[in-house]
């Protein structure tokens, strides 16, 4: 008799402890809490994890001496002070690129919230986010930034996921590197080799998504769940049709779409224009993220109220199985409320 309400004690903890929301939907932390904290630094994913995300983005490339960082550009100057720290380094369009450098010399440098130089001056893209230049974040590499959320995992008793995207796959292998290969032996390393394995890897290149799924996973003897990130129409305009979506279904598990291709900008508010993207992904079996939701000022888009509208609009309205936000306890907050 005793073992009833055990059994319901357990099934509850264990529905808190679920990382999903009620619904199923889940919240992906974009660079981490990255509308709070410099993008991509581990003080931005512990926040995030903090705030419920259910899962936790890194963008990753390489270095000179092959390891693996997150930074979202293949360059360092837009989130680093990598011009002050080494002037001379830059190649000749300007820009500093991290496969020139050793993670030695990438572990002196100062890590902030992007900016752009107006007349040598240093801009924030996001005005209103955490302040240039202030407190000490640095660049970690993946193998970091996976232990800290399995830590957490640790000691908190929930298991929220990462969700890696490898950057620009092809300029790696311009540069006589494989950088998909050093993803998924990392990934392999950290546990993360079966399609119920709590990752998503992400990319933008639909070739090498097909070689991540038929050489080097089946190599690796791993198989894990592949997102293609989708831009525009224009990279791959035959995917977007019942066909293309089945041929892609055959090597990713879901796409990651920028949100106008889900939700016409020019919609109007209680006439909302949404394409037919989710419902030809969902009838090929694929899961649906599209990026990102950001509530700066200046970013809602003229059909949504404000940022709770536009999450509704796409988790229920357009039916998307989850999203990339820079805020995700607004996201979180919201899908528990409703
Ligand atoms: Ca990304």
């Amino acid at each position: 008799m005793l073992r009833i309400p055990l059994f319901s004690g357990l099934l509850l903890m264990l529905f808190s402890a679920s990382v999903y929301s009620q619904s199923g939907k889940i919240v992906i932390a974009h660079r981490g809490a990255s509308g709070y904290l410099p993008e991509h630094t581990l003080e931005a994913k512990a926040m995030a994890y903090a705030m419920g995300a259910h899962y936790i983005e890194q963008d990753l490339v390489m270095t000179r001496d092959g390891s693996l960082i997150v930074l979202h550009d293949i360059t360092l100057d837009r989130t680093t002070d990598v011009a002050d720290k080494f002037p001379g380094r830059a190649r000749a369009d300007g820009r500093f690129y991290a496969i020139d450098f050793d993670l030695g010399e990438i572990r002196q440098l100062q890590a902030t919230g992007g900016f752009r130089l107006v007349d040598g001056e240093p801009q924030a893209g996001f005005p209103n986010r955490f302040p240039l230049g202030k407190s000490e974040f640095g660049v970690s590499t993946f193998e970091e930034e996976i232990e800290l959320v399995q830590g957490l995992n640790h000691s908190t008793g929930r298991d929220v996921g990462i969700y890696p995207e490898i950057k620009q796959p092809e300029f790696h292998r311009s540069e006589g590197r494989d950088i998909s290969s050093a993803v998924v032996e990392v990934l392999k390393r950290y546990g993360y080799t079966e399609k119920f394995s709590k990752v998503f890897l992400q990319t933008f290149s639909y070739p090498e998504l097909e070689i991540i799924s038929s050489e080097i996973m089946p190599a690796a003897g791993i198989d894990i769940r592949l997102i293609q990130l989708l831009r525009d129409r224009d990279a791959y305009p035959w995917m977007f049709d019942d066909e293309g979506m089945r041929i892609l279904a055959e090597h990713a598990d879901g796409i990651g779409p920028a949100h106008p291709l889900i939700i016409d900008p020019e919609s109007a508010a209680g006439d909302l224009r949404i394409s037919a993207l989710v419902e030809r992904a969902h009838a090929a079996g694929l899961d649906v993220h599209p990026y990102t939701f950001r509530a700066d000022p200046g970013q809602l888009p003229a059909y949504a109220e404000n940022f709770d509208d536009l999450l509704e609009q796409h988790f229920f309205t357009a039916g998307v199985d989850g999203l990339f936000t820079d805020f995700p306890d607004l996201a979180v907050q919201f899908l528990q409320a409703r």
